[in-house]
């Protein structure tokens, strides 16, 4: 179809003063550059508000406005057909999906409370960009704490003959700040039911004490204990790109879902899944074990959001609008 936007644009129609964008319905942010948008000693083009467009201009849409620390914001831009939002400095992708644009911006458990914007940039059909600032206000979390006694180790302990494992957490987060092509689909799910002799053990954030040291840290993902070989489920489908045997999380599958989100299985007493193979959400990935780092059977369970760890269990409460 013939873009009379461009038609009018051609006629020199000096409609609408730059900075006068319709913002969309429902939107809390602000357009404030699109095809008629002057830039000091440019050309002068025009775009008229509400008539003589192509259609529907972009207007965007945050599942939350108050997240909080170890949270996430499911962001859908509408009519439009390329975008990317960020927050805190940090760039999530979005990506075409039955809403529109869809993408997620997470917030770091070191994210500090308070007021804060989620800027997004958009490309409509017709190749006008817009750009949305978006008011939010970060609320703080209080986090749960563990204070764990560990025993000294066992001076008659044999010596270990297999070689020490190089520590995984800089390869992960390598794997977590990639950016691919978007596979997942709400919603996601919990690797494991809870229910029975399944609950969560740990929850995300958890900061924790060592022998009466300070409480430090914060638990980057969520503990949940099951008895030795329950299956785990990939949380939405995705591409497997990390399994091995790791110091710390044992044995590890990670999985990228694309568009910035990943997630992580860790202490597996098998893992089902090579790298490269296609998942499913649902499809088993590993079995429960207690490998690496841990005092019993349990899975720990990350997500990852453009290079930041956010709380898995709230992606399938519902509490944060997704
Ligand atoms: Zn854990």
């Amino acid at each position: 179809m013939a873009t009379r936007r461009r038609v009018l644009a051609g006629l020199g129609l000096g409609l609408a003063a730059p900075g006068l964008f319709w913002r969309g319905a429902g939107s809390g942010g602000r357009a404030v550059s699109g095809p008629g948008a002057a830039e000091p000693g440019a050309l002068y083009r025009a775009t008229i508000p509400l008539v003589g467009t192509d259609g529907p201009r972009p207007s965007i849409e945050l599942s939350l406005r108050n997240p909080y620390q170890g949270g996430a914001v499911y962001v859908r831009v509408a009519n439009a057909t390329a975008g990317s939002a960020r927050i805190f400095g940090r760039v999530s992708p979005l990506s075409p999906g039955a809403g529109g644009l869809e993408g997620f911006v997470g917030i770091g458990v070191g994210d500090p409370p308070g007021p804060t914007t989620v800027e997004v940039m958009a490309t409509d059909a017709v190749g006008g960009s817009f750009r949305f600032v978006e008011p939010v206000t970060v609320r703080q979390t209080q986090w749960t704490y563990d204070d764990i006694w560990l025993p000294p180790p066992d001076p008659d302990a044999p010596p270990s003959d297999e070689p020490p494992l190089e520590p995984e957490q800089p390869r992960l987060d390598a794997l977590y700040a990639r950016v691919t092509p978007r596979r997942w689909e709400l919603p996601f799910i919990i690797p494991i039911e809870l229910g029975g002799d399944v609950w969560v053990s740990g929850y995300f954030g958890e900061q924790r004490s060592f022998n009466g040291g300070p409480r430090t840290g914060h638990h980057g993902g969520t503990d949940i204990a099951a008895p030795t070989g329950t299956p785990v489920r990939a949380t939405n489908h995705g591409t497997v790109v990390m399994s091995e045997l790791t110091l710390v999380r044992g044995n590890l599958v990670v999985v990228d879902h694309g568009g910035g989100v990943l997630s992580c299985y860790g202490h597996l007493s098998e893992r089902t899944a090579e790298v490269g193979a296609a998942v499913r959400r649902g499809d088993v990935v590993g079995l429960v074990g207690s490998t690496g780092l841990s005092s019993g059977p349990h899975l720990h369970w990350e997500l990852s959001v453009a290079g930041v760890l956010v709380d898995g269990l709230r992606w399938l409460d519902g509490t944060q609008g997704f």
